[in-house]
């Protein structure tokens, strides 16, 4: 299979973007909004207004149940959970291109405030994700103590842990272990 397109690329990070923003927001060291959102391609996050940032924070706050609740819940409850958040936003699609990117869709005019752009790009690529896979690729890290949610973009729908790489690991070191156990009883 060749990936299909850069529309699934785009939404594949911009959902692993949304998922490691809840779970740094959830998290004790917290996580740089605005670094995230740079390394996910957002051109406007270098330059967005503190202000911008905070607005985000908070209703990214406000979207971290339905982040959490998409591994368990399947794909027409998130369709009417991703339709709610749609009728609250302004989608005003166009094409453009621009730095050097070929044609591609926004989602919201350029005189969106940053948080109202990065907000409708997250719920248009869950639901472009709802359409095309349901829920079957949102799970929940498999480490202990963990509890993560990703985006899985494997192929065959693989992957087991979140980004953390102490959380596969550890796992890796506790089943070593109780294999050693078995052996030795
Ligand atoms: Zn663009
Ligand atoms: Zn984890």
């Amino acid at each position: 299979m060749h990936v299909r397109s850069v529309t699934a690329s785009e939404i594949r990070h911009t959902l692993e973007a949304w998922t490691s923003l809840v779970n740094g927001r959830a998290s004790d060291a917290g996580v740089d909004v605005r670094a995230v959102l740079m390394d996910a391609g957002f051109p406007r996050a270098s330059a967005a207004s503190a202000a911008s940032i905070e607005r985000l924070e908070r209703r990214l706050d406000g979207l971290a149940e339905l982040a959490r609740d998409l591994p368990s819940i399947d794909g027409a409850a998130a369709m009417v959970a991703v339709n709610e958040q749609l009728t609250e936003l302004d989608v005003r699609p166009s094409v453009v291109e621009h730095d050097g990117v070929g044609a591609h869709m926004h989602w919201t005019p350029a005189t969106a405030t940053f948080d109202d752009q990065v907000v409708t790009d997250i719920m248009m690529a869950l639901a472009q994700e709802v359409v095309a896979n349901g829920t079957a690729r949102f799970g929940r890290c498999a480490a202990t103590d963990c509890g993560d949610v990703f985006y899985d973009g494997t192929r065959n729908r693989s992957r087991r842990f979140c980004d953390d790489p102490r959380c596969a690991s550890r796992t890796h070191t506790a089943d070593h272990r109780a294999r050693r156990r078995a052996d030795a009883g």
